[in-house]
């Protein structure tokens, strides 16, 4: 056996792995934690001290791991915002992890990385001639990097280069609503800023961000001296997927000079849906957003995309400045002789990686695939799912909608009259359907009260889903209403 790793058998190994993902895919193969008393002391080994060989781990790979994987992909689930890739993500993943490792150099595949965010852009309803992206690893990178971006133009107007020198102490603040996701608040302080530094600006009843109050927020802090550094919008936010009154805040933000971010990361997407298009109004307003192409795109996980109306500001955030190991890469593209002559668009300087594999050839692929109309079908199938389990939750009386889907998520609950403790309930109903049914979703809080919340961007999903699902969560709150009533009376 050899010691050194080889790429032959490639194709022969990937067949192998793929008829097994095939069937994981399917949920044939259950739960994995019914089986853990097997794959865990299986796997759970010491350090090996002599190598199995390529044969022996791929075996193990289609034998033990995959059948023992993540029920993301099952046409059930629902949960979190979270999706798997489908069969040409997949495959264009692969292939980039073995034709271009990195996303740098002259060649189709760093071609692709910038044509897949121009593409992405205009999906979004940006503009692809001003707005120039970046990819990192998900929303948490990209909000950073973002945020990094406000951060250097904030103090840039003031006369500091924040990413030389830092911020030297002087107060800043952030604004966002209170149904912001919360790796804002961990970009804050990554960045310095400080996670207190951002001000939750109240919401209204349904979830979105009441920009009276930013203005009040932002009126005060000024008469204090603190610098608003950005005002972040959600474009549909994680909870219950709310757009905030995009134009206002961004004319707020405008007023008060600071910058506006569009937090995407879901909910981007969803203009594609002419039927919600109109709530994405003042989308040109602004300096960045982001959008996550592995939740509604179904891209691999570990894709997420930064646009900002001028490159040149992450650069001047994020540079790592010259340094001797890289210098030869940096030659002028133009007279490049041979693709190793340059690294192409230096998207290093724009963000937090050095080393970065090429996420756009998946997000390409997928695009490719579909096409702008194949996507924007996908977003609108979504919406009426969610719309659907509204639907259904309205004309049963022992459902309850908390929050009216505006994109492709719906929190319902289950009630019945003289119910007092709803939370309780609800959430026994969620443990029992992960538990014992192939509905799978999450739950959230909406206005304090448990919500058991579906988020459908799963492509396998369809309405006799939302139909079980609906039926699931009655069925097993009669009869945990059913069981105490009967405890009572005993
Ligand atoms: C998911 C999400 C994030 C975080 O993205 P990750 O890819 O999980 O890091 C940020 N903002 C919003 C609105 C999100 O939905």
């Amino acid at each position: 056996m050899t010691t050194r790793p080889q790429t032959s058998g490639l194709a022969r190994h990937l067949g192998r792995v793929g008829t097994e993902l095939e069937t994981l895919q399917t949920g044939r193969y259950g739960d994995p934690l019914a089986r853990r008393s097997v794959w865990g002391p299986a796997l759970d080994v010491p350090l090996p001290r002599e190598g199995a060989g390529a044969d022996a781990v791929v075996e193990e790979i289609a034998t033990t791991l995959i059948p023992n994987g993540a029920r993301f992909g099952e046409a059930g689930f629902s949960g979190w915002i979270v999706s798997t890739p489908g069969t040409v993500a997949t495959v264009a993943q692969a292939a980039a992890t073995v034709a271009s490792s990195q996303r740098y150099t002259l060649t189709a595949f760093n071609l692709v990385e910038e044509v897949s965010l121009r593409w992405l852009a205009e999906l979004c309803g940006l503009d692809p001639g001003r707005m120039l992206g970046v990819y990192s690893s998900g929303g948490s990178v990209a909000n950073l990097v973002a945020l990094g971006a406000a951060r250097q133009w904030a103090f840039e107007q003031r006369g500091v280069d924040v990413a030389a020198d830092g911020t030297g102490g002087r107060l800043t603040a952030v604004y966002a609503s209170a149904e912001t996701h919360h790796t804002v608040h961990r970009a804050a302080a990554v960045l310095g800023l400080g996670r207190s530094s951002v001000r939750a600006v109240p919401t209204d009843s349904a979830q979105r961000m009441d920009v009276d109050a930013l203005a009040a927020m932002l009126a005060a802090d000024q008469a204090a001296g603190v610098i608003p550094v950005a005002v972040v919008a959600n474009a549909g936010t994680t909870n219950t997927g709310a757009i905030d009154p995009i134009r206002a805040a961004g004319e707020a933000a405008q007023a008060a000079g600071a910058w506006f971010h569009v937090d995407g990361a879901y909910g981007l997407l969803g203009s594609l849906d002419e039927r919600v298009a109109g709530l994405y109004d003042g989308l040109e307003l602004a300096d960045s957003a982001i959008v996550d192409p592995h939740k509604w795109l179904n891209a691999p996980t570990g894709t997420a995309a930064t646009f900002v109306r001028d490159r040149a500001i992450l650069y001047r955030a994020f540079t790592q400045e010259p340094a001797a190991y890289l210098e030869s890469v940096f030659s002028p593209a133009d007279d490049a002789q041979s693709s190793l002559d340059s690294v192409g668009i230096p998207y290093s300087e724009f963000g937090v990686e050095l080393s970065a594999p090429a996420r756009g050839t998946a997000v390409w692929a997928v695009i490719r695939e579909l096409g702008r109309s194949g996507v924007a079908a996908r977003v609108r199938e979504d919406r009426d799912l969610a719309s659907r389990l509204a639907e259904v939750a309205r004309r049963h009386p022992r459902l309850e909608v908390l929050a009216e889907p505006v994109l492709s998520i719906c929190c319902v609950r289950y009630t019945a009259p003289g119910l007092a403790d709803h939370d309780r309930v609800n959430e026994a109903i969620l443990r029992r359907l992960l538990r014992d049914t192939p509905y799978l979703p999450s739950s959230t809080r909406v206005g304090g009260a448990f919500a058991i919340r579906p988020c459908y961007i799963n492509p396998r999903t369809t309405p006799e889903h939302v139909d079980g699902l609906a039926a699931a969560i009655v069925e097993i709150g009669d009869e945990i209403i059913g069981d105490e009533i009967t405890a009572e009376f005993a």
